[in-house]
């Protein structure tokens, strides 16, 4: 046995066993293969499974529960905290399971476990058909599902979960299960928001919408000294939003990219990011209505594909930069919320790091609150995050502390319980249980102890075996 805990002779057992690659630090693409969306995340783990199909997941599974080795599972390696890499076990790649399989007839969709949203949204959009899910292309299927998704199409067809059909998932004693709503629906339910807590998803099946090819965008920018007008404006267009327009409100600097009037590049202030998905006339016309209520100090408006628009937030939030968040839920976006949000937002320090609020009403309200597992009411509300993007690491050190500053600020303007687990970077117990809140803990803590009672997967925000 070596320090790992994994002794030679299984990772040679292993190496028979998967069709897919093993890579020890030994092995050329080690520090690659090791690496995770935020660079503030550095671990080294002894062995990354690429596995390239169920059978392969199922093997790495029993050897790692066989010789009580730590298991992190990656799908997109977005996960803020590192959840998907760990120090001296074993790392479950699904990156090479990234295969969609779209039929157009019955608007169903195949997905690999590994895909990636770009995956997701290129063959999707072969057809016109769409997963809502969530804004940049680079973030993994495997996660974002497993803990809801949400973005640009929630308010118009609900949250990735609720367009979920079936899934594929090896569970901590190496089953292949197939789950839906009549196979297994515990389970199926439990990783409707539960996250990766169940076992390792290994293909998706969802249901496809109609969306696209062409969308529209506008994006309207103003100062930091308009901030208060900008969300009250925000809240009072939300407030009778048909469902196929959307708007992200955000608290940034403006890009330094060519649709920006050279003059406002870089500065601070407010943003709303409106989508339409209808015609280029319903959303003109409620660009005009803002307008008119409170006209731009720039603005650039567009149609553009659907994968344009999943891909536009791609080069801010790219890999490589050191990142924090932090998410709330807002039911309402009141005068005094707004007024914290003013106070904070002026604090940040990288030119990268944002605040955004997505609108979850609609479809997304039109599903009970227990047929999933969700993490949060379904109740209209806003999901907050509070992300702190930054170059170098020194920067990090006082943009978390923002993000802190501002979540905490917010507090009394959130419900007593919900979290988005999906933005939970100090997942300790008490936060977990907080996000789901008793019943749906309660719930989640017994299908974990049918399924997982030894808490294999416990990178994650993590949901304790209910004791027998
Ligand atoms: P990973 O780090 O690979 O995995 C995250 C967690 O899920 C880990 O615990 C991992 O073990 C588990 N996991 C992943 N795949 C599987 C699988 N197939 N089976 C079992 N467990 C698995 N969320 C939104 O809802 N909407 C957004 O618009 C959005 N935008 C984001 C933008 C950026 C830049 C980032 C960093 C995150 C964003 N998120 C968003 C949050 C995102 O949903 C979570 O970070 C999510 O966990 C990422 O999934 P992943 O597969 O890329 O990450």
């Amino acid at each position: 046995s070596d320090t790992t805990g994994l002794r030679h002779d299984s990772l040679d057992g292993l190496r028979t066993r998967v069709t897919g690659g093993l890579i020890t630090p030994e092995d050329d693409g080690y520090d690659d293969a090791r690496r995770v969306w935020n660079a503030d995340i550095d671990r080294r783990p002894a062995v990354i499974v690429q596995c390239a199909s169920a059978h392969d997941v199922a093997a790495a599974v029993t050897v790692a529960a066989d010789e009580g080795v730590e298991i992190a599972v990656r799908g997109g390696g977005h996960s803020m905290s590192g959840a998907s890499v760990v120090d001296g076990g074993m790392v479950i790649d699904l990156g090479r399971l990234n295969h969609v399989v779209v039929d157009p007839d019955t608007r169903r969709a195949r997905v690999g476990g590994g895909a990636l949203l770009g995956d997701l949204d290129a063959a999707t959009q072969q057809h016109g058909l769409a997963v809502p899910s969530g804004v940049v292309s680079h973030t993994g299927v495997g996660g974002l599902t497993l803990g809801g998704g949400m973005g640009w199409l929630t308010r118009k067809a609900g949250l990735t979960i609720d367009n979920l059909v079936s899934a594929e998932i090896v569970t901590a004693d190496g089953e292949i299960r197939h789950v839906s709503a009549q196979d297994d629906p515990d389970l199926f339910w439990a990783i409707r928001g539960g996250g990766g807590n169940f076992g390792v998803v290994t293909q998706f099946e969802f249901r496809l919408i109609e969306a696209g090819p062409i969308v529209h965008l506008g994006l309207l920018f103003w100062g930091l000294d308009q901030g208060r007008e900008v969300l009250r404006l925000a809240r009072e267009v939300m407030a009778t939003l048909p469902p196929d327009l959307n708007m992200i409100i955000a608290g940034l600097q403006a890009p330094p990219a060519p649709f920006v009037p050279e003059q406002h590049q870089l500065q601070p202030g407010y943003a709303l990011l409106v989508t339409g998905f209808s015609s280029g006339d319903e959303h003109e016309g409620l660009l005009n209505r803002i307008r008119g209520a409170l006209p731009p100090v720039w603005e650039y408006v567009t149609p553009m594909p659907y994968v344009a628009l999943q891909q536009m937030l791609d080069e801010p939030n790219a890999w490589g930069f050191h990142d924090y968040d932090k998410g709330a839920y807002l039911e309402e976006l009141s005068d005094a919320a707004i007024d914290v949000i003013v106070k904070h937002l002026p604090g940040k320090s990288s030119p990268l790091s944002v605040l955004l609020l997505y609108r979850l009403d609609q479809a997304y309200s039109e599903i009970p609150d227990d047929a999933t597992a969700f993490s949060g009411g379904r109740s209209p509300r806003y999901a907050v995050f509070i992300v702190a993007v930054c170059p170098a690491p020194d920067l990090l050190v006082s943009d978390r502390a923002w993000v802190r500053e501002l979540w905490q600020a917010l507090q009394p303007y959130t419900p007593h319980f919900g979290l988005y687990v999906n933005a939970l970077t100090d997942a300790d117990d008490d936060r977990v249980r907080s996000a789901y809140g008793p019943d749906k803990y309660r719930r989640l803590a017994r299908i974990k102890a049918a399924y997982d009672p030894g808490n294999l997967f416990h990178h994650n925000s993590n949901i304790k075996p209910a004791q027998q």
